[in-house]
Parts: C-alpha cells; structure tokens; sequence
C-alpha cells in the first residue's frame, strides 16, 4: 500500500568502533545526499553497537541527518541490578527510534524464547521506540515446508498481549535463518509468500486496519542487486541489511531500489 513509507535499516551487528562508525554515517550522509529525492521515498535507519549510539547521536543532531538509528537489542526490566543490560528508556534517551527484538542470533546465541522477545517488544513500546521484531525459520523447517506456520507461530507470540495500536507500530522484519550472513537470499516469491501470510494473520488476529498499517520488511543477504526484485513484491515494506550495511555504496545503492 502506498502508505506505507519503505524501511531500509542496517543492522551493523558487532562491528565498528565509535571512530569507524562516525566515518561510516558521515560517508552513507553525503552519499544519500546527493539527490534530493531519497528521502522523501524511504526512511532509512541504522542499528549500531551499544558503543556507538552515542557518537551516532551526536553526528545525526549535529548535521541535521535525516537518517535514523536504533539498537540491535533491548532488556525485559526497566532498571535495577541487571548487570550488562540496557534499558529502553535509556535508548529513548540517547535518541534512538528503533531497536531490533528477537534477532536470530539473539535467540540462536542467547536462547531468546518467544516469551522474551514478546517481552522486549513490549517494553520498546512502552518506553516510545518502534520494535523490529523479527522472525524466520531455518532450514530443517523450511526443507519441510514448516516455513509459513513457524513464522506466524513467532508472530502470535511475540505480538501476544500488546494494545491493537501498538502493534500498529511495530516494523516486523521477515529474515530466514538460513539467508542471513550466508549469500543465499530468498526469491522475492519467497519473500512475498511468508510476509503475506504475516500481514493476514495480522488482520484475522488484530484488524484489517493495522494489517494495512504495519510494515514487514523482508532481511537475508539482501544486497543492491536484489533489493529492486525484493521491494517489487506488494507485501515487503522495507530490507533489513545486515553485511551489506558497512559498505557504503552497497547500501546506499539498496535506499536507491526505485533509481
Ligand atoms: C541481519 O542480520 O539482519 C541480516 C539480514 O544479515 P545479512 O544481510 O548479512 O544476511
């Protein structure tokens, strides 16, 4: 639907110092800079390390960036002795507008339940950033055809509990296990055959209008050579990038699908 604005947002994962991480913005804002046009036709969002939302912060304040950014992970408790962990409000603090939940690698190295990243979504809400929630099978299930019903098994749980008009808010990012850092992206089929199934599960289990309303991005080795194919699908919203985000022209060149 056209009103749903594309997401482009860059997960850099556990990489870049705060000195590389000026120097990455800087070069992807003057990049994006260029033509006017960009961003009126997408948002565009990084995830850096914990480290580096500061130096980000005052580099997008600084110059006026029209880019986003967000964290790759957030805590279930508002605050307290929880050593290592950081809480939403802190994020809300240091500017961020997203945070990742329910990364594979978060629940793959960290054992994230479904119950937790149900949790973690519900506290970015609460504390006013936009969770990306995502989910995904690997390849067991989808070699047998379990694809479809495990991601809306993740998508019943991680939404359950949560106020229609939060939902409304939340980004999903659809990201199969076995696409992500392997070079292997899924067809745009593919692609659309899951998030379209999210969006009407969504609107059987929340409403119509919220189905309509939420975006779901599509995330697995997405690179500028298969954004254009992917972002043609009439479900995906937007790609979350995770290698091809630490190359400048790269993922410039996915923001710039429609060139
Ligand atoms: C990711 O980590 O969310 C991701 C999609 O990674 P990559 O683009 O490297 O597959």
């Amino acid at each position: 639907s056209a009103a749903r604005t594309p997401l482009m947002a860059g997960n850099w994962k556990m990489n870049l110092n705060h000195v590389e991480a000026v120097h990455l913005l800087q070069k992807l804002s003057w990049t994006l800079q260029d033509k006017k046009h960009d961003f009126e036709r997408v948002e565009v969002a990084v995830l850096p390390p914990f480290t580096d939302i500061r130096s980000v912060q005052t580099l997008v304040d600084g110059d006026r960036m029209k880019i986003k950014y967000g964290a790759q992970d957030v805590s279930t408790r508002d605050a307290g002795a929880y050593t290592g962990e950081i809480s939403a409000a802190m994020l809300t603090k240091l500017g961020c507008t997203y945070v990742l939940t329910g990364h594979s690698e978060r629940r793959q190295y960290h054992n994230e339940t479904d119950e937790i990243v149900n949790a973690k979504t519900a506290k970015a809400l609460e504390a006013g950033l936009v969770p990306i929630m995502c989910v995904g099978e690997g390849l067991e299930i989808r070699k047998a055809d379990g694809h479809v019903e495990h991601c809306l098994g993740q998508i019943d749980a991680g939404l359950a509990g949560l106020k229609q008009d939060d939902v409304r808010k939340v980004v999903i990012a659809y990201e199969p296990v076995w696409a992500i850092g392997t070079g292997e992206v899924a067809t745009p089929e593919d692609a659309q055959e899951v998030i379209a199934a999210i969006r009407g599960r969504i609107e059987e289990t929340i409403s119509p209008s919220v189905a309509d309303s939420v975006r779901i991005l599509y995330g697995g080795s997405v690179k500028m050579a298969s954004a254009s194919g992917i972002m043609a699908q009439p479900d995906v919203d937007g790609c979350l990038v995770g290698g091809a985000s630490l190359q400048v022209d790269e993922f410039a060149g996915i923001c710039r699908y429609l060139d």
